[in-house]
């Protein structure tokens, strides 16, 4: 039997007999078992906006200009924006007037102010009238539940995937309702859509998936103070309820490379069975009123890389908050 090692041994030698007989020894040619890295090739910029909480209150809307000054300010500009969800302050409980005020807010600033290439990402708070009573619906309105957020962002369903410089991205939709509110999962149908999804991309393509709510989160134990209880309680609404599926199919698919969220308002960094999830702050940070703990209002630039490989870091912009 041939070892590993006493094959690629065997490689080694017939590579450098072809080095010399070629009369390149001594220069820069890779011989077979040499693992130096060579330097990845940069395909795409993204700038990850999530949790824009758009509203006419707290200069919102001059917060979200400067975001996206800053953002197509950079030498190395972003190809495309990325939105994680929450672009409105909240429609799941505001009525009608109120819902239209912030959709209309956040459409002509995107407008005025943005002209790079934009995909967006549901959040819960973009979810009309869950809580039918505060916001006083029946369920039966043509712009109910996630229809008006698909429309004025020009969706046709709230999950989606798409292919850019080589990596396929798919677009989650975390907000499955639960009561007058909701939790963090994914319904029977997109779970499915999700693996069909998986299974027709090639595994060689690398794969960035978006999702308002963390799949995975360091951060889901610091937001709120929930271990004065005694005990470590991580609610279904911060943190995916079924990580635990989505987990084992990304293990069967190890092209899934980096889950990308936002929700929770705080940025961490999670390596878990092959894939990295991160959590990117919030642009509006503690909801336009400064920093929200340690997380400064901000955005994450993500630099993707043909082999599969992602940088990420996370940019503030100087925002601070109105005196009111
Ligand atoms: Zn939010």
């Amino acid at each position: 039997m041939t070892s590993d090692i006493s094959r690629r041994r065997i490689i080694q030698t017939i590579g450098a007999a072809a080095a010399w007989g070629s009369g390149l020894a001594g220069t820069a040619t890779v011989l077979a078992g040499d693992t130096r890295p060579e330097k990845p090739k940069r395909v795409l910029r993204i700038a990850h906006l999530s949790d824009i909480h758009i509203q006419p209150e707290r200069n919102a809307a001059k917060g979200l200009t400067a975001c996206l000054h800053h953002v197509q300010g950079h030498k190395d500009r972003p190809d495309m924006i990325l939105t994680g969800g929450d672009l409105v302050m909240d429609s799941l409980g505001a009525d009608e007037a109120r819902t239209r005020a912030q959709w209309d807010l956040f459409r002509s600033v995107m407008r005025a102010e943005c002209s790079l290439a934009v995909e967006h990402c549901l959040g819960n708070h973009d979810v009309w009238g869950l809580d039918r009573k505060a916001s006083r619906t029946t369920g039966n309105e043509p712009l109910y539940g996630k229809k008006w957020a698909m429309e004025v962002l020009g969706l046709e369903r709230p999950y989606r995937a798409f292919s850019r410089a080589g990596w396929r991205f798919i677009v989650l939709d975390s907000t499955f309702p639960k009561g007058s509110g909701y939790i963090g999962r994914l319904d029977e149908t997109q779970f499915e859509w999700l693996q069909d999804e998986l299974a027709r991309t090639d595994a060689k393509t690398p794969v960035l998936v978006v999702s308002h709510i963390p799949i995975l989160a360091a951060a889901a134990f610091l937001d709120g103070n929930r271990e004065e209880s005694g005990d470590w309680q991580v609610p279904a609404a911060w943190m995916h309820i079924d990580l635990r599926r989505i987990k084992d199919l990304f293990a069967r698919h190890p092209n899934v490379k980096v889950c990308l969220s936002g929700h929770l308002h705080l940025v961490d960094r999670v390596d878990y069975c092959g894939v990295t999830y991160l959590c990117d702050g919030a642009v509006c940070a503690a909801w336009w009123n400064g920093p929200y703990q340690e997380c400064e209002p901000g955005y994450a630039l993500v630099d993707l890389y043909a082999d599969g490989t992602f940088e990420r870091q996370y940019v503030t912009f100087g925002w601070k908050p109105a005196k009111v």
